[in-house]
Parts: structure tokens; sequence; C-alpha cells
């Protein structure tokens, strides 16, 4: 693994909004406070704060880490300053293959172009595996042959996104779903590694395994991709002739989902690792769930609250009753109090959706009325005399209604 690439296009401390200077101190705290903004839990189906969110993930794996902080920092001071122009989001695939290739500045002002360097413009991506590095790696084959295999570096798989539905109980309950997945998965003839099998990658005698070699071009000292073994720090002297060396096949798979209780209409799932697998045993990406829930004839939500109308009598509302209402799980007995007005909501605490935390929201019942279409003689008379009593009570509906 050589992350360096990804780091020379990246400011980690921009991404947490810290100086670069800043205590770990400061960093996990900046960390803390925008995981929580950014989280995609509290964003659904906002891309751009699941970017972001991923950016500052990252940047805190390296900064919160003194070793790789200390790499990293190193990283960017040997790229004569490395202030990053051009590109805009960068990461990944910021850079187009060949073309225009990337510019940094020095410290002096003077651009230069990594294309104009290394002789960049390849063009030709290995399918869709574009970044930053792209244009080295196709030029000419140097050094590589057909002995090492061509445009294969340790870079982590692509990120994927499928998506599945669920009923309303299912969602709101949690369920374990198959989901069939076909992507670029570890080779199953090499294991991943790109050699083929009873043989095994050598470390790369030219950059030691780092897949990076330091080079001096006039002014500026910085590292450079190995030639020798395209940066990915290992060489294959025979590689394996299923995957041609890549280490990756496209391959159809079924993964069983673990879907949280109380996903949402549109929420997204995040299944980290289970992704597009990485080229010759690269991390793979991770796989995003996009969730639909089908409405339900009885239910509906509000968060963690559950929300049912019940319909009633009006004598149950007049005398009071007890009734049975559906929940997730099964039903509970609502005490209707006597004299409830129609539409009012009763609450039942913790026979909602269940939360993360533990504990359930509420089932919140609202009564109404349904008015009997056809009444017998006797019902009728009896009405008729509760209309009688009703007036002698002295109950009028209007009171103090209109004017
Ligand atoms: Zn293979
Ligand atoms: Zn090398």
């Amino acid at each position: 693994m050589a992350p360096q690439r990804e780091w020379l296009e990246r400011d980690f401390y921009k991404d947490l909004g810290v100086a670069s200077d800043a205590s770990s101190e400061e960093i996990k705290k900046a960390y803390r406070k925008l995981a929580r903004e950014l989280h995609p839990d509290a964003n659904p189906g906002d891309t751009k704060a699941e970017e972001r969110f991923k950016r500052v993930s990252e940047a805190h794996s390296v900064l919160s880490d003194a070793d790789k902080r200390k790499e990293y920092d190193e990283t960017r001071a040997m790229f004569a300053g490395g202030r990053f122009r051009g590109g805009g989001n960068g990461f990944p695939g910021g850079f187009p293959g060949g073309g225009g290739g990337t510019r940094y500045s020095t410290d002096s002002g003077a651009d230069f172009n990594i294309g104009d360097l290394f002789g960049g413009g390849g063009g030709e991506s290995a399918g869709g595996f574009g970044d930053l590095f792209e244009g080295l790696f196709n030029r000419g084959g140097a050094g590589g042959g057909r002995g090492t295999s061509t445009a294969t570096r340790p870079r982590r798989g692509n990120d994927l996104e499928t998506e599945t539905t669920l009923t309303f109980t299912d969602a709101a309950l949690g369920t374990t779903v198959p989901l069939r997945v076909t992507s670029p998965a570890p080779c199953t003839t090499c294991h991943g590694s790109g050699a083929k099998p009873g043989t095994s990658p050598r470390v790369c005698p030219n950059c030691n395994g780092s897949g990076f070699v330091s080079r001096n071009q006039g002014a500026f000292g910085f590292s450079e991709p190995c030639q020798d073994c395209q940066g990915t720090g290992s060489r294959i002297d025979d590689p394996c002739s299923d995957c041609d060396g890549s280490g990756v096949k496209v391959r159809a798979r079924t993964i069983n989902v673990r879907i949280p209780a109380g996903v949402e209409d549109g929420q997204r799932i995040r299944l980290a690792g289970q992704g597009e697998a990485g080229r010759r045993g690269a991390p793979s990406g991770d796989l995003y769930v996009v969730v639909h829930v089908t409405p339900d004839r009885v239910f509906t939500r509000n968060g963690h609250d559950l929300r049912v109308q019940l319909p009633v009598s009006i004598s149950e509302l007049v005398l009071g009753a007890t009734v049975s209402v559906p929940t997730l799980d099964g039903s509970v007995g609502v005490k209707i109090p006597p004299n409830t007005t129609d539409g009012r909501t009763l609450r039942v605490r913790g026979r909602g959706v269940p939360k993360r935390a533990g504990g359930a929201g509420d089932l919140l019942v609202t009564v109404k009325v349904e008015v009997p279409r056809k009444l017998d003689d006797a019902a009728v008379e009896a009405m008729k005399a509760y209309a009688e009593a009703e007036r002698a009570g002295g109950f009028d509906p209007r009171a103090g209604w209109g004017r």
C-alpha cells in the first residue's frame, strides 16, 4: 500500500478545518464535530454531505495516527510546497487520463505540470480507474514489459450503490435482505494477488515495496511512482491467467445485508468493504444500499413515532372503552377515557419504532368517529331517547359557537 498518490491531491487539514500544526486534541475535536454534522444518518439522501463525510473520515484516519500524519506531512513537503490547483473536487478520479495534467505551484510561484514532467497523457485508462497518476502508468510501459501486469496499482476499489425495497414493518423493525451484486470481486484463482497460483508477488527491488522512488527535478525534490512496479510496490513474474494479473474478476455474488431497525425511505446504508474489489489485493470500496420503503395500510411514521388512526363509535367516545390497536409486532389495548373528543390523539409510550440506542418511539393513536349508516329500529328508538335526554340535560353542541 502506497497512499501517497492520494495524499498529494488532498489537504486533510483543510478537510477538517484545522491548522497544519493543530494538536491531536484539536484534530479529534474538529473531527467529532464534523462527523456529527455530516453523518449520513443525519443527512439522508444528501450526497454532498456524504462526500464530505467520507473526506473528513479519511482525513481523520491519517491525521489521528502520528506515524501516518508524519508521513503525510513529509510527502507533501517533498512536493515543493504542494499547493494543489485545479482539479476542484479532486478525489477520486480528478485527473482525466491524459490531457492537461495537474498543476502544482511552488513557493516561488512557478507552476509546473505533472503531465509535462513525466510525459503524461497516455489517455487510455484501465477500465475507469482514472486518477491523478493515470497518465504516468500508461507511459509507454517503460520498464514494464509483459513480466509485470499493466496499469495495476494498489488502489482501493470503487464504491458501489444498489437499492432495495422493504415493507413498512421490515424497515421499522429491521431485517436481513439478500442482495445480488455483480461487480469486480477478488479473483478466486489467485485469491486477489494477481500472481499465478503457486507463485507470489515479490517486493519490488527498485522501490523496496514503497511504490515510490525519490527523484530530483531541478530545484524540486519529490517522489515519483516507481516505474518498475507501476507504483504497486510489488512485482508479479507470472501473472494469473484468469484475471491477467489484476487480481480482480467481475462476478455476481449475494450479500446478506442486515438492515437496522428504523431506516426511512431514501436512506443510504453503507457496507464498508463490500464494494468493488481493489486491484491486486488492494482494499475494496464500500457498498451503499439505498432503501425504499413501501407505505403501510394502517401505519405512518414520524421519526420513531408510529401513527395510526383508530375508528371508534360515538358511544365508545362518550362512555369510554378499551380497544385493541395493532402495533408493529402484535397489538396493545388502548383505553379511551369517557367523554373523549373526536380527533384526539392518545399516546402509548414505547410501542413505536425501535431506536438504535435502545427503547422505542411512541404509538400515537388518533380516534375517528364512524357514524353508522344504518340502524335497526331498536337502535333508532334508543338514539331518539338519548337525544331527548341530551337536550333535557342541557347539552348544546353549538354553545359559544357562531355569532
Ligand atoms: Zn487471478
Ligand atoms: Zn517499485
